[in-house]
């Protein structure tokens, strides 16, 4: 017990290593793979991102011209943003929000005709 009381009262007295999450959140690093968000607009829909991957958390379905995104099966890697034929997926310089239910995020695009189709 005396033994401990040196570390018990140096651990009283020092800041906190801890924050109060989320309401003090840490300044993201450099470069940080952060939340991915897809600027739907400019979305062709065409699945790439979906097919490359690997955690299979994005679905892509030209029937309703959706993209759907789960970001509680994301590894943050973003080999997605990185093969998006349109460079509309990107990730930001920050963590993924907290959220007290688990929903996937359901965006609505539209399908663009190719040069092909509008001929
Ligand atoms: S960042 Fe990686 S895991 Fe997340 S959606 Fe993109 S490819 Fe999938
Ligand atoms: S790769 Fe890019 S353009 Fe293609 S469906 Fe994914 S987000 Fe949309």
């Amino acid at each position: 017990m005396f033994k401990m009381t040196p570390q018990v009262l140096q651990n009283l007295f020092s800041p906190k290593a801890t924050r109060r999450y989320p309401r003090v959140a840490r300044t993201p690093y450099e470069g940080v793979r952060g939340a991915l968000r897809n600027d739907i607009e400019n979305c062709s829909l065409c699945s790439v991102c979906a097919l490359k991957c690997p955690s299979q958390c994005i679905t892509v379905d030209k029937k309703t011209a959706t993209w759907r995104y789960d970001p509680f099966a994301c590894v943050f890697c973003g080999i997605c943003v990185n093969a998006c034929t349109e460079k509309c997926l990107h990730q930001e310089r920050a963590y993924q929000h907290p959220v007290t239910r688990r929903e996937p995020i359901l965006l609505k695009g539209t399908l663009k005709k190719t040069p092909h189709e509008k001929a």
